[in-house]
């Protein structure tokens, strides 16, 4: 319903491309990480940068479009891409700088995860950031952002010393502790409903070599493996993060995996995990000394893209005997292929001691939480 000359004057006005239904790049631009998101939007604004935001956000309004934004393109629900929508592409936005004084990088909104580690790794520096590599930065710091650094330094948004924003007005503002606070604390946890982030500055710490990776046991042994990782993540240090797979597939193998990764001095780190590698004669045992950026993308190929995926998720405070049971119930009648598992993630350390109120996550006073997931393919639920 947009008139053609408003749309042929937006394209001049960007520096990206505008893409529509009939044009060539169309499909592929429309396309995320999970395969079994099919939308398709009216119009696509792939952005070069914040001027192009700026412009796109404020045709948007003129025409009352709905708008969807997309980062990494990894929201499982395929939010970041409206059905008969305008979509704002920040995935071409992939610009990087890091200060090694300060130990801060700012970095575009277009970013995954696997990029920005290589960056800041070059420096020997690191924040919190997922699991897997083909992640965006944006959705995963706007969301809260759990990864294997989380019990020693926070949350992604609890690194983020501020963000550029532009509101829904069309309005470009920094927001930061001093600096338009209230939106600042909307951003670190509140998810994409404060306006379009172009790029966000994060603290760094100096991190390199961790001791981790996965150990797997055979699936019979997850009634003691659950209960024996649950006393782990509760006593582990905050260097420690770690989750348990009560049902993961092993080569064609049901298994139980427990994953980890000790950020800190590896002779200590292999002391620590000494505990949890020894539960009983493991399937296999990939637990070792390894560079983060190793760590940080060892679990790709559960999550190739354009698979088509399914994935539900909710907070568990208690593992008692019910959970236990249920859980291993599912398992067993789960298919035995890459990507199909049923994971509890812990929150815990520097990630669980901030103020319940202090962002828009929240988590203070909750000690050590799982969250839950299980992730099948499509065509199992279909
Ligand atoms: C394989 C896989 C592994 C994961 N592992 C982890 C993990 O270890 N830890 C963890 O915490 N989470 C994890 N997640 C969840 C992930 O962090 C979220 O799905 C996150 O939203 C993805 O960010 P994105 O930029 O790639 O997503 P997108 O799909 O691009 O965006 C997600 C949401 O944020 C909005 N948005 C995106 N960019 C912006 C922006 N610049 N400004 C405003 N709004 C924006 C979108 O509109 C959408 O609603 C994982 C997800 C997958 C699929």
């Amino acid at each position: 319903m947009v008139p053609q000359t408003a749309i042929e004057n937006l394209k001049k006005h960007l520096r990206g491309q505008l893409l529509r239904p009939q044009d060539p790049a169309y499909d592929e631009a429309r396309k995320i990480w999970n395969g079994m998101i099919e939308k398709r939007p009216a119009l696509i604004a792939r952005c070069n940068g914040a001027g192009d935001v700026v412009n796109s956000v404020k045709f948007a309004r003129e025409h009352d479009l709905t708008v969807a934004v997309r980062g990494g393109g990894h929201n499982i629900a395929g939010k970041c891409v409206p059905e008969g929508g305008f979509l704002i592409d920040l995935s071409g936005m992939k610009g990087i700088r890091v200060d090694p004084t300060r130990r801060i990088a700012r970095a575009e909104a277009g970013l995954k995860l696997g990029d920005f580690d290589r960056e800041t790794q070059a420096f020997g520096l690191a924040t919190t950031l997922g699991i897997a590599s083909d992640t965006g930065i944006a959705g995963i710091t706007l969301g809260g952002g759990y990864g294997w650094l989380a019990g020693k330094y926070g949350l992604a948004c609890d690194n983020l010393l501020s963000a550029d924003v532009v509101t829904a007005d069309g309005k470009f503002l920094v927001a930061s502790e001093t600096q338009n606070p209230d939106l600042f604390w909307g951003v670190r946890g509140g998810g994409g409903n404060f306006g379009v982030v172009t790029s966000f500055e994060y603290q760094l710490h100096p991190v390199s070599r961790v001791f981790g990776g996965a150990v797997f046991y055979p699936l019979s042994m997850g009634r003691q493996a659950i209960p024996a990782f649950h006393e782990f993540a509760t006593t582990a240090p905050d260097e420690i993060s770690t989750f348990i797979a009560p049902a993961a597939a092993l080569g064609g193998t049901p298994a139980t995996g427990i994953a980890v990764c000790y950020c800190g001095d590896a002779s200590r780190g292999e002391q620590l995990l000494a505990r949890i590698r020894k539960l009983g004669t493991p399937l296999a045992d990939l637990i070792q000394e390894r560079s983060y950026v190793e760590m940080q993308s060892m679990f790709d190929d559960l999550f190739t893209p354009g698979r088509m995926y399914y994935w539900k998720s909710s907070l568990i405070r208690k593992v008692d005997e019910g959970f236990i049971e249920t859980a291993l119930e599912h398992a067993k009648g789960m298919p035995l292929t890459t990507g199909t598992f049923i994971y509890m993630q812990q929150l815990h350390g520097a990630a669980s001691r901030v103020g319940i109120s202090d962002t828009a996550f929240p988590r203070g006073g909750m000690g050590v939480v799982y969250k839950a997931e299980d992730t099948e393919l499509g065509r199992f639920v279909a």
